[in-house]
């Protein structure tokens, strides 16, 4: 094989690094080239395929608001309107550096009045609506076991640093982070205006209280246990666990007044809040929120504020050293608050009908391999089989932008009031959340906007979802070779299908209801096959040795493995719909896995993977390529992998789940 220069079949192997045995290390093979080529950018923790395509985007959006930046007479609560105003408040540094804290002074003031437990939760209450600051937090989802309606969760929250193990452990990384976190909340009560003596008997109110709360969470690896953080309970139950709550007044200032039941996702966390809020004083609880607030806004005040804010989650816990542009934020915040208003611009102007249409073909050859899998699985009972055909045949497709969009009617922006368009945004979403719970489950909803750059199944919607912006070169292209087509989309795309067959995803039927269909000695199985692939992720390591997480890593390990196997038996259906040729000096299947290796192409920080690894239920970026190559038949035949070479694992130790 030699490099050619960049070709038109979608892949440019000057990326590859040839040097490297494609049978010992596929990633760097792949895109070692690429790699060294391309260091990361000072204001990205990674970068890569992804992330470029996430860049990308962004000018694309920026450019679409600099088109009506000038616009004269757009109308009010028009699309435009709204997202150039947005966007113009938001770029304001001036005016947001005038205002200094004033704009949270109403909150502030609030916090101040707290003078008992029911106050305290009002208080809890006050702060959800407008993103949180308690201890837990509430949200209205679909009822695991009645899929067509509609339910109020509360979920443990109230931790600034991003898992439980950093207050717990005492290993150098989490010392380290530790330290950062500490120095952070010190800075942030300085700035806004406690004296350093008062900044340093807060922060050990705050870190005490925190770590408390870790000690009571429960662990990420059982976070993603739909079993473990299901307990359904009448108010009145819930009320007998949590005595010192008056949770009348919690639902009624939610605006969730009149909720019978509700689903605790952790029991005995609120429990031990319940005690918390009697054990810890009046006094302290008011320090800890007034830093949940002012912590939590800082990166929309002044410009100080959220330099102190990058210091501790860009720099501490990514390893970043400069900030992203104004634009790029500005972008972020009308991205994250009018994401369908945004979209809606985005998806007239970037999404081709051609491309509708291939994406289509290409998720139907999906299916079919799909189901043809299924059907010849060795480990799995006949009546077993059609249910997951049955479940398979139910999933909802939906590619590019929802069919009908989210209305916003009613928000009220003004390109003079940065804070102010946050929170009616926040309370505007927030009214959104609750009206569902007096409504059948809306199974035409969209869980991310057309211009983000990735792709979900929903367990509850028994949905795939590909939003526009994923449907673009790298992973995608009318014009390139269907080997890149079937290799990085097709793979996204089969990834997304086995989540509704992964660890969490099998135990739910076709309707999105939690349903044991499988027969005992087919989950016996299952399980066990799951376990070789936890084995298998356990032995990886990132910087300074810390190991990769096998089990809160396995349900997207399964995916990339069942995606991979998948796409490749589609890339078979259509290869025998056209005709075999090789390409600069590849089989066409060597170029559907060189296309697969380009899906997870980056470059990361240590200080980011190591949090990445910490906290992420997806594995590093070579280990979800080289992690399902050493697992598939097909690529040992597509390189000829053989015993001695550092992929290959004998067929005993090979996962094979789909
Ligand atoms: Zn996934």
């Amino acid at each position: 094989m030699t490099k050619n220069k960049k070709d038109s079949w979608g892949i440019d192997t000057r990326d590859m690094d040839i040097k490297i045995r494609p049978q010992n290390d596929f990633y760097h093979y792949a895109n070692g080239d690429w790699m060294k080529k391309n260091p990361i950018p000072e204001h990205e923790s990674r970068w890569g395929s992804f992330l470029m395509l996430r860049y990308d985007t962004e000018k694309k959006l920026h450019a679409l608001i600099a088109d009506i930046q000038d616009k004269k007479n757009l109308k009010v609560g028009s699309a435009g309107q709204m997202v150039r105003d947005f966007y113009v408040s938001a770029l304001d540094m001036k005016r947001r550096n005038e205002l200094g804290m004033k704009p949270i002074t109403p909150f502030l003031d609030l916090i101040k009045k707290i003078k008992d437990v029911q106050s305290l939760i009002l208080a809890f209450a006050h702060l959800e609506r407008i993103g949180g600051g308690g201890p837990f937090g509430i949200g209205v989802d679909q009822d695991m076991k009645n899929s067509e309606k509609y339910i109020l969760h509360i979920y443990q929250s109230g931790l600034g640093m991003p898992d439980r193990d950093y207050y717990l452990k005492s290993d150098a990384e989490s010392l380290r982070v530790r330290n950062a976190y500490e120095k952070h909340i010190e800075a942030i009560l300085i700035l806004s205006g406690r004296t350093k003596n008062e900044a340093k008997s807060d922060r050990e109110i705050i870190m005490r209280i925190e770590t408390n709360i870790a000690k009571v969470s429960m662990m990420k690896e059982d976070l993603r246990d739909v079993d473990k953080t299901y307990h359904k309970m009448s108010v009145s139950s819930l009320s007998r666990i949590t005595p010192s709550v008056n949770w009348d007044i919690f639902l009624k200032e939610i605006g969730a007044e009149g909720v019978r039941n509700i689903v605790v996702m952790q029991p005995k966390f609120i429990t031990a809040i319940s005690k918390m809020l009697e054990r810890e004083s009046i006094e302290d609880w008011k320090t800890y929120l007034t830093w949940h607030l002012v912590g939590g806004v800082a990166s929309s005040l002044t410009a100080k504020f959220e330099k102190q804010n990058f210091a501790f989650y860009g720099t501490a816990l990514s390893g970043v050293t400069k900030m992203k542009p104004l634009w790029r934020r500005a972008l972020g915040a009308v991205n994250g608050n009018l994401d369908e208003l945004l979209g809606e611009l985005y998806v007239k102007e970037h999404f081709s009908q051609q491309a509708k249409k291939k994406i289509k073909e290409v998720v139907a050859d999906l299916f079919e391999a799909y189901e043809a899998r299924i059907r010849n699985l060795d480990w799995m009972s006949a009546p077993t089989k059609r249910k997951a055909l049955n479940k398979l045949h139910q999933i909802n497709r939906k590619l590019g932008y929802p069919d009908k969009w989210k209305s916003y009617r009613g928000l009220t922006i003004t390109p003079d009031d940065y804070f102010g368009n946050l929170i009616r945004s926040a309370l505007f979403e927030h009214k959104r959340e609750m009206r569902r719970l007096h409504k059948t489950v809306d199974r035409s909803e969209w869980f991310m906007s057309p211009q983000t750059v990735n792709a979900y199944y929903s367990f509850g919607m028994n949905d795939i979802v590909f939003p526009a912006s994923i449907l673009q070169p790298p992973f995608f292209s009318v014009d390139a070779d269907d080997a890149l087509n079937y290799g990085a989309m097709g793979s996204v795309i089969g990834h997304e299908i086995t989540h509704g067959f992964d660890d969490q995803g099998s135990k739910f039927d076709g309707k999105g209801n939690r349903k044991t269909w499988w027969a005992c000695s087919d989950s016996e199985q299952f399980a066990q096959k799951a376990s070789v692939l936890i084995k298998q992720f356990n032995e990886y390591t990132v910087a300074d040795g810390i190991k990769v997480n096998g089990q809160l890593t396995l349900g997207e390990n399964i995916a990339d493995l069942g995606g991979a196997s998948i796409a490749f038996d589609a890339y078979q259906i259509r290869l025998g719909k056209t005709t075999r040729k090789d390409i600069d000096g590849f089989t066409p299947e060597q170029r559907f896995f060189l296309g697969f290796a380009l899906f997870e192409r980056e470059n990361e920080r240590p200080e980011a993977q190591k949090t990445h690894v910490l906290t992420d239920p997806h594995s590093p970026g070579i280990f979800r390529i080289n992690g399902p190559m050493s697992n598939i038949p097909e690529f040992y035949e597509a390189f000829d992998v053989k015993k001695g070479d550092a992929l290959y694992r004998t067929p005993k130790a090979r996962a094979k789940i789909w």
